[in-house]
């Protein structure tokens, strides 16, 4: 069995983590992947960050077509900031017999050896990245080479879909075009919702 967990405050979830939830599914034959949406700070503005029910929710929705993503409420559920160890630990326990992958963006595998206790992480899962920008190919399998001592990190092939949370939040505030980026039962929660639309929040 084979289960890939994937981090995020997923504020909102968008079409390119589901890009990489499902190329990492096929390229590395995952049976499940399971979306961890992280807690929030409760003292960040309520117009930039969405609260947890509804991030899970949005998730939940945007999940719903693929029978092997998942979402799990374990972060939202714990009372302490969400180090992905203490996660993957989680995981390990849920999961003793599996082969367990975390998956990250580019950006995060770059920035990965200051992560909280990053070579125990790697002691439990398999990284599998997946590039945000194009042309960043040499730079990550140099950074995925200074830390294989370590563990094991696959760059996927996938082709990178450069989209962010923060510009679909400052799109929607701006009433821009930002219908695209998403699941469509997501931009029905988010208007529902009135989710992001305080135009101000950036001024
Ligand atoms: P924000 O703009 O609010 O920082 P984000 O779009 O980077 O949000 P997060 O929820 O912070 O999304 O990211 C969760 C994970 O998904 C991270 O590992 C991040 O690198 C990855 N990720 C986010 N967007 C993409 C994308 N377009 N392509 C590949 N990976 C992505």
């Amino acid at each position: 069995m084979k289960i890939g967990i994937f981090g995020g405050s997923f504020n909102p979830v968008h079409n390119g983590h589901i890009h990489l939830a499902k190329s990492v599914c096929e390229e590395f034959s995952l049976d499940k992947i399971y979306f961890v949406p992280s807690r929030i700070s409760p003292h960040r503005s309520s117009f930039e960050y969405a609260s947890g029910s509804d991030r899970l929710e949005m998730l939940r929705l945007a999940c719903s077509d693929y029978v092997n993503l998942s979402v799990c409420d374990y972060e939202l559920s714990c009372d302490r900031i969400s180090y992905s160890i203490y996660t993957v630990e989680y995981f390990r326990k849920e999961f003793p017999d599996a082969e367990l992958f975390l998956l990250i963006g580019s950006d995060m595998l770059l920035s990965f050896d200051k992560w909280y206790r990053y070579k125990d992480i790697l002691s439990v899962v398999t990284l599998a990245v997946v590039s945000r920008e194009k042309g960043d190919y040499d730079k990550l399998t140099e950074k995925a080479k200074s830390l294989s001592e370590y563990g094991e990190i696959f760059i996927a092939s996938a082709q990178p879909l450069p989209v962010s949370s923060t510009e679909i939040r400052k799109k929607v505030a701006k009433s821009d075009n930002w219908t695209c980026y998403l699941n469509k039962n997501v931009v029905q929660y988010i208007r529902l919702k009135g989710l992001y639309c305080r135009s101000t929040f950036f001024e």
